[in-house]
């Protein structure tokens, strides 16, 4: 057949971190330390807010953020149907119950914000809009939910580091908001997530609760809050510094991949490409379509050396949420149909374009 090979995701993380991750086991910067501290100020600069707190993962920052709002079993947290299970799975290791809302009824996979106050009950305690693929969630709907319920928030912004809603980052507009540092994300380093707070006690309750609830650095020094190792490694954060300076071009050619799709991707029979809203500030990580015949596209696709990724179940989907998905009719539509284009910041335009061509060759058959 012809020699295409495209892979869904192309990230490069660059030579120029290996002169820095060495530099780091030369000074002995290995677990959490110096270089941590700089990559935290980093992102809080990149943010526009004054502290974050790295830890192991985007789902451990979702975790350790509901652990500092005090979230144990019993308490529900309430979050879309339409999201990763990680967002679900972060709230379920503490105890607590999972509380889903369906999504817009106007073609995008966000949560519905009107549909928050008829989901909180008496043991609701916090809020989770999911920021996914760069799309904000209204957060000035949830926050006015939030405040007149006296709940709290936290943004799982896991996927969408850099994206704007009004001009101001997504992911700092509540009390906390969580990034992932996964490969699969914009900025990588191996594993990792950082959670952006707003003030100087949140930061030192997330410090000491990532270490163990250390309140301070002596011996006899008390376990005051309930705690466990949540820490970062100096040399992740040299991984992570090393691409700070690239976030810039990364956006922008995310971007570009989000052009070419949405131009040439208008009146497609096989895929319905999903868009993001560059124009108010969003940046799109990933590009993403919905297929009624999902299967048969990924393996059409398949075969001319194209990798198109399908894309998780809803949250009802799953046993273990306890939910019933009839409840969710508009976040239906995106569960077993979602897939992933081939994108990401490494990403060859010339794939997208070939990638393109061959969707048109292909859609007579669907
Ligand atoms: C990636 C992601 C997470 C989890 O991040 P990890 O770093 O992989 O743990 C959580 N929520 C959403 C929506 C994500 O996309």
């Amino acid at each position: 057949m012809n020699e295409t090979k495209i892979n869904w995701w192309n990230i490069d993380v660059g030579e120029d971190a290996v002169p820095s991750i060495a530099a780091a086991i030369a000074n002995g910067h290995i677990s959490q330390g110096p270089i941590t501290a700089e990559f935290e100020a980093a992102l809080a600069k990149l943010l526009g807010v004054p502290y974050t707190v790295c830890t192991t993962s985007g789902t451990m920052a979702l975790s350790l953020s509901l652990l500092a709002m005090g979230v144990g079993p019993g308490d529900e947290v309430i979050m879309p149907d339409r999201t990763w299970v990680a967002s679900a799975n972060a709230a379920l290791l503490l105890g607590a119950k999972v509380r889903l809302v369906d999504v817009l009824d106007g073609g995008l996979p966000i949560m519905d914000t009107s549909k928050i106050a008829a989901t909180i009950t008496p043991a609701t305690k916090v809020i989770m809009p999911v920021h996914l693929n760069g799309r904000g969630v209204d957060m000035e709907g949830v926050l006015k939910i939030a405040k007149q319920y006296g709940l709290e928030v936290v943004e799982d912004a896991c996927p969408s580091l850099g994206s704007q809603q009004k001009g101001r980052p997504v992911g700092t507009f509540a009390r906390f908001g969580c990034f992932s540092l996964g490969m699969a994300k914009v900025l990588g380093t191996g594993q990792g997530g950082v959670v952006a707070c707003h003030n100087e006690n949140d930061w030192k309750l997330l410090s000491r609760i990532r270490n163990q609830g250390l309140s301070g650095t002596s011996m006899d020094e008390r376990h005051d809050v309930r705690g466990s190792n949540f820490k970062f490694t100096d040399l992740q954060a040299a991984l992570g510094l090393a691409q700070i300076t690239s976030l810039k071009k990364r956006f922008e050619h995310q971007k570009k991949i989000h052009a070419i799709y949405a131009q040439n991707l208008q009146n497609t029979a096989s895929l319905q490409f999903i868009p993001v809203d560059i124009a108010g500030g969003e940046i799109p990580l990933r590009a993403e379509g919905y297929c009624k015949e999902r299967d048969r596209f990924i393996a059409e696709m398949g075969q001319r050396g194209v990798a198109v990724a399908p894309q998780s179940l809803n949250l009802s989907s799953y046993p273990f949420i306890g939910a019933n998905k009839k409840e969710y009719p508009f976040a239906q539509r995106y569960s077993q149909t979602m897939l992933t284009l081939p994108s990401g910041p490494d990403q060859p335009l010339a794939n997208v374009e070939k990638t393109v061509e061959i969707i048109h060759s292909i859609d007579h058959l669907f």
